[in-house]
């Protein structure tokens, strides 16, 4: 979102520049930088604030090697957990963010996150008038760090209380976002609405209900010129919505790679996912039977939980020519799996907004998800009535179950066996929006409400 929603804002005449970690990936991409300022002591070490430029996107980073320079994933270390130093690691953007807005350097400060949501309470500390928008991606990962690192982190403990940043006895970074924020998004409106609730609000949902109407959902979009199946380099055969029939030869190579029978008439179906219970992926697992019953064939790209990799390897092991799966994380992969196999499956428990059905829908796969967040937001079934209407793109089932994604499975089969309904439903699909237009022009419009409030 931070790559692709400041291009598109631009078209909207709104100027984003991003604050991002010195990550060393981060570092090697940035061309034709200067050196703002030296923090010699900044949260445990010594700091530079860079600004520069990475393709299309005006950077402001946040160089501090104590905290950022180290190899693999941002979040968590080689061992799978958290690095230990987060609390540091986001509190140092975090107050970054503030001091650039207490300078008067920005209209208004947008913050994606816990990672970025302690801004809002280094603002509201200094007093600072900056409009603030936080954006929720996951209510999942809340930022939670020991009352313990408050003086570290240079809060003042009258923020400590239940009105402010303290959580169960905790900081929460996350709650600090929403809290002191002017207007909170979250990227489906399905997803503002379930975090309102009990059951899909991890917590936070009575804050959430609080802040009332300035919680919004903005449905994300996709990069459409990466995501491009006319133009894709990643893809064997190129194809758009008047040219499907290449997908065909797409289909093939995938069945190929992955080691499945070469067999057109089975529809095949994709996973592309991280490998948790979030993805609902256990319950595919118990639902292989019935997809293997309705003729179908599954390839699985993926990584996460080592007990469900190894239920997927036992899946593929026992039904050889009809399962396979890659793990790993693999862009290039993903994209040939969009643009060769029938069903891209998303059986999530929640999901925020999910990209991987946009992705879908854009490459004619037709996306089964389940009716939850931002898929319910984005897939229309094919009921009854949207056949009738021919505008169905997809095929949606709930509640998260083995019964009921074994029904959507047969659904999906069945009209399989309806190859020009099939067509029908890929041309609606493919022409469905899913670029960053729309959401940015909402984007734009929030921000100049609030800026004006
Ligand atoms: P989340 O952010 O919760 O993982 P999203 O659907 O919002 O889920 O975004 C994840 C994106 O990464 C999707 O486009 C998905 O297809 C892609 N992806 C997930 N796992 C892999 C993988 N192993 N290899 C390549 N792409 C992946």
């Amino acid at each position: 979102m931070t790559g692709a929603l400041p291009v598109a804002l631009a078209a909207e005449g709104v100027t984003v520049t991003t604050l991002v970690p010195g990550y060393p990936s981060v570092l090697e991409a940035l061309e034709q930088h200067a050196s703002l300022r030296d923090m010699p002591n900044w949260f445990g070490g010594p700091a530079r604030l860079l600004r520069g430029r990475a393709g299309l996107l005006d950077l402001l980073v946040l160089d501090a090697p104590h905290l950022y320079a180290r190899p693999g994933n941002p979040y968590v270390g080689p061992d799978g957990r958290d690095w230990p130093d987060n609390a540091q690691r986001f509190g140092a953007l975090a107050r970054t963010a503030a001091d650039l807005a207490m300078s008067g350097e920005a209209d208004i400060l947008h913050l994606h996150d816990w990672q970025a949501g302690l801004a809002a309470a280094y603002l509201h500390q200094d007093r600072g008038s900056t409009p603030v928008v936080t954006t929720i991606h996951n209510l999942a990962f809340q930022g939670i760090f020991p009352a313990g690192a408050l003086t570290e982190l240079r809060l003042t403990p009258n923020l400590f209380t239940m009105d402010g940043i303290e959580y169960h006895g905790a900081i929460s970074m996350l709650k600090a976002g929403i809290f002191y924020a002017n207007a909170i998004t979250t990227v489906s409106p399905g997803y503002a609405q379930e975090i309102a609730t009990p059951e899909g609000g991890m917590g936070l949902d009575g804050l959430l209900r609080a802040r009332g109407s300035r919680v919004t959902g903005i449905l994300n979009g996709i990069d459409t010129s990466a995501w491009s199946p006319e133009r894709d380099p990643m893809i064997d055969h190129r194809f758009d919505v008047a040219h499907l029939q290449a997908r065909a030869a797409n289909k093939a190579s995938l069945q190929k790679y992955f080691g499945l029978a070469p067999d057109p008439s089975a529809p095949l179906c994709a996973v592309i996912s991280r490998l948790t219970w979030q993805k609902g992926l256990d319950v595919l697992l118990e639902a292989v039977p019935d997809l293997l019953r309705n003729g179908m064939q599954l390839a699985v790209l993926g990584s996460g939980e080592p007990v469900m990799q190894a239920g997927f390897a036992a899946e593929a092991g026992g039904h050889p020519g009809r399962i396979s799966c890659q793990f790993g994380y693999d862009e290039a992969l993903a994209h040939r799996m969009q643009a060769g196999a029938d069903i891209v499956l998303v059986p999530s428990r929640f999901e925020p907004c999910g990209l991987t059905q946009l992705c879908a829908l854009r490459y004619g796969a037709i996306p089964l998800v389940a009716r939850t967040g931002g898929l319910a937001d984005t897939v229309i079934d094919a009921n009854a009535a949207a056949l009738a209407a021919g505008v169905a793109t997809g095929f949606q089932f709930f509640p998260v179950t083995r019964a009921a994604l074994s029904l959507a499975l047969h659904r999906a089969a069945s009209l399989w066996q309806n190859q020009p309904v099939w067509r029908k439903m890929q041309e609606n699909a493919m022409r469905t929006d899913v670029s960053w237009a729309a959401p940015a022009r909402a984007y734009a419009e929030l921000f100049r409400s609030v800026a004006e409030r």
